[in-house]
């Protein structure tokens, strides 16, 4: 059997006494794009945190290319591969998109290698490596957000609601570079409130309700069964 790249089993999580995580049950295959939708406050951030090593579990297990990773810090998952781009994107405002690129550039990855590969997904960000990164659009913040995230050559990638607040043509655009970076290797467990993009572009998808996951498919069959809790209609 092969081994996923995440696997998630019967995780709980509380904010205090009160549980948010119900049971939550998850893979990511080696390679895949696996999308979890759900409305709000289905749990799908308090996951992310849980997996990223930012929020202690009660109980459940979680495993990172077959490693037990319950009880691991924030480092030691990234020395595992596992990288997080969070809600809000997370640029340096005040410095110029190549100065964003040369800070994240790690010991052993030159800086001309991280610009290098930044801008081969995102040409767009070579025509602007002179401007201040919080005079960015939206979709660019989150192009240069995601250029961090390829520098650590990470094995799973983790997105926080990739298209909050941008258009729908450059939600498309990132999406179709999610499709890419997938294409070369690395997993991808990218969680959106809203779908369309998400399914069009996914292996398969998990739908979030109530702290537990209610559906796991490919994107054809969750389209149709789905489409209330993944529109908002049930939390
Ligand atoms: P959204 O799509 O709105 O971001 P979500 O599916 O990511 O929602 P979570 O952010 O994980 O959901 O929230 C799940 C539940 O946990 C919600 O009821 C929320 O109010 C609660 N919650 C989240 N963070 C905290 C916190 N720090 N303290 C207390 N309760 C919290």
């Amino acid at each position: 059997m092969v081994v996923p790249m995440l696997e998630v089993v019967g995780l709980h999580a509380a904010y205090g006494r009160i549980e948010v995580l119900r049971g939550v049950d998850l893979a990511v295959p080696k390679g895949a794009v696996v999308a979890l939708l759900g409305p709000n406050g289905a749990g799908k951030s308090t996951l992310i945190k849980c997996i990223s090593g930012l929020h202690t579990p009660t109980s459940g297990d979680l495993h990172l290319a077959g490693v037990h990773v319950q009880d691991a810090g924030a480092d030691e998952l990234a020395r595992l591969g596992l990288c997080t781009i969070p809600e809000g994107r997370a640029v340096f405002p005040n410095l110029t998109v190549e100065e964003n690129l040369r800070l994240i550039s790690y010991a052993g990855v030159a800086a001309d290698a991280v610009i290098d590969v930044a801008f081969s997904y995102f040409p767009r960000l070579r025509e602007r490596r002179s401007q201040l990164a919080g005079t960015l659009s939206g979709g660019e913040q989150q192009m240069l957000a995601m250029s961090r995230a390829l520098a650590s050559d990470p094995a799973l990638l983790l997105l926080d609601e990739l298209s909050m607040g941008l258009a729908p043509l450059i939600v498309d655009e990132l999406y179709e570079t999610v499709a890419g970076i997938a294409a070369s290797g690395v997993s991808i467990l990218c969680i959106e409130q809203f779908a369309d993009t998400a399914l069009r572009v996914a292996d398969y998808v998990a739908v979030m309700s109530g702290g537990r996951v209610v559906a796991t498919g490919e994107p054809a069959e969750i389209r149709d069964s789905m489409v209330d809790v993944i529109l908002g209609g049930a939390a």
